[in-house]
């Protein structure tokens, strides 16, 4: 197969329901038993550290227990086929790296990695369950928490950089299981189709961005994704 055009994917929770990880949005989502504002904020976790660890103790139980599923994998083997292939996640699950994706842009960071928050030193952390929550830096005794972007947070600068280039760049951009509503993730879709790209979503319901879609698989993405891969590498 030549190298073809340039795909980019961009990845959200949607991904990996398939595999067990409940989404934020949608049927079964995490946020139909907790308010995200509760949980996902600085000043949440000012509040009451314990809480929110244990929100993430408890997602970091159900993902460790996770497979990744056929779209996982099927991203992992368009990095390999494919040399100008980028990936972008909001997801911080690390199935994407389990499923064999090495060269991952992640928005959102990633809840198997832990920063001190007097120190901000960061480390990959994949203990389950944890040994004391709220956990505490083993080197000055501050609190840790989890190495995610909250609501209200910057992205990380280097990753978001990245990102915008690679939608610029994008031929083929997939928006693949993401509500297309948490900014600044959303805006990168429109960012690819102002620059020219062709623009498939892949997800089970309607959503903002479906509109800007030149092509949309319906459905759940385990099945979507691999049949819409095939499809690629048989184009004439
Ligand atoms: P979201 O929860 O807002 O939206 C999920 C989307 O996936 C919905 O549009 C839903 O219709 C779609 N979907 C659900 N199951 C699907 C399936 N089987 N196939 C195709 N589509 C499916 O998620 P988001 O857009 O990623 O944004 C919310 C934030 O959630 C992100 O910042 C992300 O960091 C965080 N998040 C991450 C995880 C994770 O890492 N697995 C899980 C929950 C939330």
């Amino acid at each position: 197969m030549n190298a073809g055009p340039r795909v980019v994917a961009l990845t959200g929770a949607g991904i990996s329901a398939e595999s067990g990880v409940p989404t934020f949005r949608g049927p079964g989502s995490l946020w139909e038993r907790y308010r995200p504002e509760e949980l996902a904020t600085p000043e949440a976790f000012a509040r009451d550290p314990t809480r929110v660890w244990a929100w993430y103790a408890w997602r970091r139980e159900r993902i460790a227990r996770a497979e990744p599923n056929p779209a996982h994998r099927t991203l992992a083997e368009m990095e390999a086929a494919l040399p100008s292939f980028i990936l972008i996640t909001q997801n911080v699950d690390g199935l994407h790296q389990r499923a064999g994706s090495r060269r991952v842009i992640e928005l959102h960071g990633n809840l198997w990695r832990v920063r001190c928050v007097q120190e901000g030193r960061t480390w990959e952390d994949d203990r389950v369950p944890l040994p004391e929550i709220p956990p505490r830096c083993p080197a000055c005794g501050a609190l840790l928490r989890p190495d995610v972007v909250w609501f209200g947070e910057p992205l990380p600068p280097v990753a978001w950089r990245q990102a915008l280039e690679a939608a610029q760049q994008a031929e083929i951009f997939l928006v693949i299981g993401t509500s297309g509503i948490v900014e600044p993730a959303a805006s990168l879709s429109r960012l690819a189709r102002a620059h020219g790209a062709r623009i498939i979503e892949f997800n089970i319901e309607e959503t903002p961005l479906t509109s800007l879609a030149d092509e949309v698989w319906r459905g759940p993405v385990g099945e979507t994704l691999p049949r819409w891969w095939h499809a690629f590498q048989d184009r004439p």
